[in-house]
């Protein structure tokens, strides 16, 4: 990680204004924005995402995207957790604004967690029963469906091509019926090895 150069993520100093410039800090091995001036130290981290599976029998609730980007394909009700948010509230949130659905934060358990490293993102998927069928679109979504694994094909998903599996392994996980209970999945998504 050291050796690679990146590109500046930050020209001017979030506290001074400041020119920043890349170096590696005393004690570090990854390049990293410094201000000249005042030493303030940009550290950069992958971004954390809620996902809700919510499902009934062997159907899982998906929505279809209204908003950039990938519009108007399939992904799970979810979204980027706020600052002094938690994992399942962040789930819960999301859940609402995109299907209607309310759900408590407590009533969430872990299902996954998702990697894509080659654009910073970890994917945290929590999964709960669909708690009622009063779900429908709202402002930040085309539509909103209850489907199984023969309903939407995999090009519709808004998710890289590597994705699929797990997909696959979240509707084998419902069919034996106890997919709310099972250890926690780890995966990794990289294009390169769709
Ligand atoms: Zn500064």
């Amino acid at each position: 990680m050291g050796d690679l150069k990146p590109i500046v993520p930050a020209k001017y100093c979030l506290h001074c204004g400041n020119r920043m410039k890349l170096r590696i800090p005393p004690g570090d091995n990854i390049y990293r924005a410094v201000c000249a001036t005042c030493g303030f130290i940009l550290y950069e981290n992958p971004k954390l995402l809620a996902a809700c599976i919510l499902f009934s029998g062997q159907k899982v609730l998906w929505v279809k995207r209204a908003r950039p980007p990938y519009v108007g394909l399939w992904a799970m009700p979810g979204g980027y957790v706020e600052l002094g948010e938690t994992v399942e509230e962040a789930a819960s949130r999301e859940l609402s604004e995109e299907t209607c659905v309310v759900i408590s934060p407590g009533e969430l358990s872990v299902y996954g967690v998702v990697s894509i490293p080659e654009i910073n993102q970890i994917f945290i998927s929590l999964i709960a029963p669909l708690p009622s069928m009063n779900f429908k679109a709202t402002e930040e979504t085309l539509d909103v469906k209850l489907a199984g694994i023969s309903d939407i094909s995999p090009a519709e998903y808004a998710y890289p091509p590597g994705a699929e599996r797990w997909i696959q392994l979240l509707y084998d996980r419902l069919r034996s019926g106890n997919a709310a209970n099972m250890p926690a999945i780890i995966r990794t998504v990289r294009s390169s090895l769709a």
